[in-house]
């Protein structure tokens, strides 16, 4: 696990426990953004298995510390998926099979600059995912 990580824990006032290291983990190893149940689930089946309410207060503080990041899609529960040593960028998500593919791209430097023109807001975040059909079930 990065330096970087515990750094961020350390400034946060917080430390690296047993269930954060596995939950961490957990969300290391997927690819793609997954749901707090499904850390759950996952952690269940491994040697130290970590409740739920655990789970979910975890991920809320490590969300806070910028470790994680949420995902919105349609399913109307968050998933989520490490922000460090990953790229930024957003997500397209298929209304049939619930499908998720990573999309390597970001549009919104204009936007953001004219939002925090317009707002006087100074913007360090901003969420955007796509739905639709994938091929096979279109
Ligand atoms: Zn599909
Ligand atoms: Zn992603
Ligand atoms: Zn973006």
């Amino acid at each position: 696990m990065a330096d970087s990580i515990l750094d961020s824990l350390k400034a946060g006032g917080k430390k690296l426990t047993k269930p954060r290291r596995a939950i961490l983990d957990v969300l290391e190893r997927s690819p793609l953004p997954i749901t707090a149940s499904a850390v759950h689930g996952r952690l269940r089946k491994s040697k130290s298995p970590v409740d739920l309410v655990t789970v979910y207060r975890n991920i809320a503080m490590l969300q806070e510390l910028g470790l994680v990041t949420p995902v919105g899609l349609f399913e109307g529960q968050m998933r989520y998926e490490v922000r460090y040593g990953r790229e930024h960028h957003h997500h397209i998500q298929c209304r049939g099979c619930g499908r998720i593919v990573d999309l390597m791209l970001c549009p919104l430097k204009k936007l953001t600059a004219l939002v925090e023109q317009r707002t006087r807001f100074s913007v360090d975040d901003h969420a955007l995912e796509f739905f639709g059909w994938c091929p096979q079930c279109q």
